[in-house]
């Protein structure tokens, strides 16, 4: 689907107001960006880390309730501190960049042409009919301010024409799951999502994006949550799956390790 020429304009003018940066380095883009969306330098590390093919192998995560787990990035490197940054160093832009770095390396979409342009042309072979697009939602929410999740779902809605739906809600109590085990994050995400009261997915393929896919859980416990609303079909995308680096993809000082 092309965006009209007038929204294109808007757009550029609106990157010479805020500029965009490479979400790698933070570099400010100039004419000579890659693929409209990060610097020629991080060119070769967005390339080590790009997960190919984008669909999460079931080896390494525990899923349920999900049709496919689709990832652009390994969670390592520079992707790793791109959203890090994004998440807690309050570099919000970065959000842009990354969901359209998702919807060219996950679902084909063409690059854009020049920093400040959106990615187009999505292979519509490779983009299923989703009907909307949910994010995970956050796990202690700010007020007033979207998570990770919520930004990118935003950006790829636009970029897709998918409405972007928030049927989900954090359960409060359930604590967060970084030092846990799999098998207590498994656990622990079941209880920890639910869908808000009146809430009507009946019929829908659903689009679920989080930020990073680690074991599955969360992904899982929130699919299962949107089937009991209804949807017929949850797909996860997230910008990046903590998995082992495949050999060929690895630094030589990880190599080494
Ligand atoms: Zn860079």
């Amino acid at each position: 689907m092309r965006v009209p020429d007038w929204q294109q304009a808007a757009e550029q003018a609106a990157a010479w107001v805020y500029p965009r940066r490479c979400p790698f380095c933070d570099r400010l883009l100039g004419p000579d960006a890659v693929q409209g969306g990060f610097c020629p330098d991080c060119a070769a590390e967005e390339k080590r880390l790009a997960h190919e093919p984008p669909r999460l192998p079931e080896t390494e995560h525990s899923f349920y309730a999900l049709s496919q787990a689709l990832a652009a990035y390994y969670y390592d490197g520079a992707v790793r501190q791109a959203i890090l940054l994004c998440k807690r160093g309050g570099r919000p832009w970065y959000a842009r960049e990354l969901a359209d770095r998702m919807a060219v390396r996950i679902w084909g979409a063409e690059a854009a042409p020049r920093p400040g342009l959106r990615p187009q042309d999505v292979l519509f072979a490779h983009l299923p009919a989703y009907q909307c697009i949910v994010p995970v939602p956050p796990h202690q929410p700010m007020p007033g301010v979207p998570g990770l999740p919520a930004l990118l779902a935003r950006r790829l809605g636009l970029l897709f024409h998918i409405p972007v739906e928030t049927p989900l809600q954090t359960v409060r109590g359930s604590s967060p799951q970084k030092s846990m085990s799999r098998a207590e994050r498994m656990q622990n995400a079941k209880n920890a999502y639910r869908c808000r009261p009146g809430a009507d997915l009946s019929g829908k393929r659903v689009l679920l994006v989080d930020d990073i896919i680690t074991t599955g859980a969360t992904a899982s416990a929130c699919a299962l949550e949107l089937l009991k609303a209804g949807a017929v079909d949850v797909t996860v995308a997230a910008v990046a799956a903590t998995e082992e680096l495949p050999k060929e993809k690895r630094t030589s000082t990880e190599k080494s390790k």
